[in-house]
């Protein structure tokens, strides 16, 4: 299971409600961060995210927003005597240079397009979008995996290692008869998972959202700000639901929304244009979790 919890949810500047932006991303025993914003180790405590089992943070780019709470939560991680951990952190190059020279511990890279990271049954991807020199947004793609049709296959007698051996070379032979992989397993689609990032609405973005089973999109503005949004290099909250609309996602949450709504009846004059856009769409808060299976 793939459990997402949205750290923080606003744009340049915090509010009372909403902590600067960082994604927290659970599969299995692997733990990554999408973006670090301040105060992104107090919100890991609030939501009850372990930051002592962290194996990578990705930066999607180099503006103070996205990365300031690197370094406390690296401090917090330092001090602590049990901290044995490698973190591997992946950033613009002088971003990850000035974590790499602060911390043994950390094992940083610097961000180029393509596969970044393999997990364990996963990997992510990065891909350019168009904000500031060395902006990407990224891929969490699951690898897909072969389930059985159970009953079918006790019925023509696989059993026990005959599972193993039928995935290994395809098929296999049970009292003379062969039996056809594909005749008693089907393909369950890995899960996908894509993060915008800050920026305009962009190609590569449409690109690598296509088909997601989450589009995590930022909705700086909403769409009678359009012009300012696209001199700052940022989507409005429309532009999110247009692309999650044209890449045909299963579901949208927007983020990096700018402290000018921060009266929550305020945004909720947003709400309803967005989703006749795009029906199944969440405007992201700090804490809210979704779980993907
Ligand atoms: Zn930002
Ligand atoms: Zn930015």
């Amino acid at each position: 299971m793939l459990s997402i919890t949205f750290l923080g949810t606003s744009g340049s500047v915090p509010t009372i409600e909403r902590s600067m932006p960082a994604i927290a991303l659970k599969y299995d025993r692997e733990l990554l961060l999408w973006d670090c914003g301040e105060c992104t180790q107090r919100q890991m405590m609030k939501y009850r995210i372990g930051y002592g089992s962290i194996d990578a943070v990705f930066f999607s780019h180099p503006h103070l927003d996205h990365y300031l709470g690197i370094f406390g939560l690296m401090e917090t991680l330092k001090i602590s005597a049990t901290y044995h951990r490698k973190i591997k952190v992946y950033a613009a190059e002088d971003l990850a240079e000035s974590v790499r020279e602060k911390y043994e511990f950390v094992d940083a890279s610097a961000l180029k397009k393509g596969a970044t990271y393999k997990g364990s049954g996963f990997e992510v991807e990065a891909f350019p979008v168009k904000h500031c020199r060395g902006a990407y947004g990224f891929v969490f793609q699951e690898n897909d995996r072969i389930k059985f049709h159970e009953e079918k296959a006790h019925s023509l007698g696989l059993h026990g290692r005959l599972f193993a051996e039928i995935q290994q070379k395809g098929h296999v032979a049970v009292g003379g008869k062969k039996i056809a992989l594909e005749d008693v397993s089907w393909v369950k689609k890995g899960l996908k998972v894509v993060y915008s990032g800050d920026t305009l609405p962009c190609d590569s973005l449409l690109e690598a959202a296509k088909e997601a089973d989450l589009l995590i999109c930022e909705g700086t503005l909403d769409a009678s700000m359009k012009k300012e949004a696209e001199e700052r290099m940022h989507c409005t909250m429309e532009d999110a639901a247009q692309l999650a609309k044209k890449a045909d996602v299963k579901q949208l949450a927007i983020m990096h929304i700018s402290p000018r709504y921060s009266d929550a009846a305020e945004l909720k004059k947003f709400e309803e244009p967005v989703r006749k856009i795009f029906k199944n769409t969440a405007f992201a808060h700090d804490g809210m979790k979704i779980e993907l299976k």
